[in-house]
């Protein structure tokens, strides 16, 4: 592929640092010029990746090698930890927020002995009911290994659900097989989480794989990222959420991009997340309208960024403002 405006020097420094890969279907989904398309956007990389651009920008500002008490393992929140059970995905994603770990793993659990320590970790952690299994991307492993890792979770009596982020449904919908969805079933209660970003992505490839999961009693729910360029504007976003009404994906979460470094260019104001909600709110379905959510950096946790239509608290009355921009005064006695 050519990639307009790359010499080769810079272009080879880049994907030493950030690795390129991708499938034939999600570049196939490319329809505009490079520097403008959705798809192109998210998938091809670009110069502006090696711009250290904002102080706040750095490779982890989760701070999620702080809260890894064992390597491969995430537990920031009481009830939940995330697991990262490989560094592979079937399509890089330039915004991602693990860009960091590409090329120089973390000590994942790629086998069974580091596998075992994450488990005695949840093991003796009772407060912990809830495994995400992320990456990497999960339903990029092999079934076999996959299923091992299902069934040691599942196996951990503490352990009540799984949830699975994954963006194979967007990215590599065929190889959401018949198999694959068995296996998934056998493992419920288990979410699923996939992140379409731009209503481009959701073809009718991408809607069937969603629909076996579903099937499989699979509930498939969506976290989005806002990105400069992609998915920036009310209408697109819309349409986004009104497409994933219809193939029946729910909008759970829309990330504010995070801080991470190599992924400025991606990133909007916040403000321009809360209008877009704002102008979604009352105007579209409520089952259509994600939380928009920013990851604080420094591992501060997420901050939920909903318009109040609460303006003012008086002693006798509460001040709302409708989601038509009227003032209503409501006496509470
Ligand atoms: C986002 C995240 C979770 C999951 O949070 P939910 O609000 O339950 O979706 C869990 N652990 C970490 C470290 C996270 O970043
Ligand atoms: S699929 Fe997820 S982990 Fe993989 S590159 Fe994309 S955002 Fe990052």
């Amino acid at each position: 592929m050519r990639l307009e405006g790359l010499s080769p020097e810079p272009y080879l420094r880049l994907l030493s640092k950030y690795k390129w890969a991708s499938t034939p279907y999600y570049v196939s989904l490319i329809k505009g010029p490079y520097s403008s398309d959705p798809i192109a956007l998210q998938v091809l990389p670009s110069q502006e990746e090696t711009r250290v651009q904002t102080p706040l920008s750095c490779p982890d500002p989760l701070s999620e090698h702080k809260y890894s008490p064992v390597p491969g393992l995430i537990h920031r929140y009481r009830d939940r930890v995330v697991i990262l059970v490989s560094n592979r995905c079937a399509s890089y994603c330039r915004h991602c927020n693990r860009k960091r770990t590409w090329r120089k793993p973390e000590s994942l659990p790629a086998t069974n002995d580091a596998l075992n320590h994450v488990l005695n970790y949840i093991k003796t952690h009772p407060e912990i009911r809830e495994v995400l299994i992320s990456g990497g991307d999960p339903l990029f492993l092999s079934l076999k290994r996959l299923k091992h890792i299902l069934k040691s979770l599942k196996d951990v009596p503490n352990v009540e659900v799984l949830r699975i982020g994954t963006r194979i449904p967007v990215v590599l919908p065929m190889a959401v097989t018949k198999e694959l969805c068995k296996t998934l079933k056998a493992f419920r209660p288990l979410w699923l989480n996939t992140q379409f970003n731009h209503p481009q992505e959701i073809t009718l490839e991408a809607q069937k794989a969603c629909e076996r999961l579903q099937l499989s009693g699979i509930p498939v729910s969506n976290q989005s990222v806002l990105l400069k360029g992609v998915n920036d504007d009310l209408n697109t976003m819309k349409s986004l959420c009104y497409d994933l009404q219809k193939i029946m994906v729910r909008p759970y979460y829309l990330f504010h991009c995070d801080f991470v470094e190599g992924t400025d260019h991606f990133r909007t104001s916040i403000s321009c997340g809360i209008e877009i909600i704002e102008k979604m709110w009352g105007h579209t379905g409520g089952m259509c309208i994600p939380n928009y959510v920013v990851d604080l950096p420094g591992g501060l946790g997420k901050a939920r960024l909903m318009p109040s239509h609460l303006k003012k608290v008086e002693k006798d009355n509460l001040i709302f403002q409708t989601f038509e921009g009227k003032l209503m005064r409501l006496q509470i006695d």
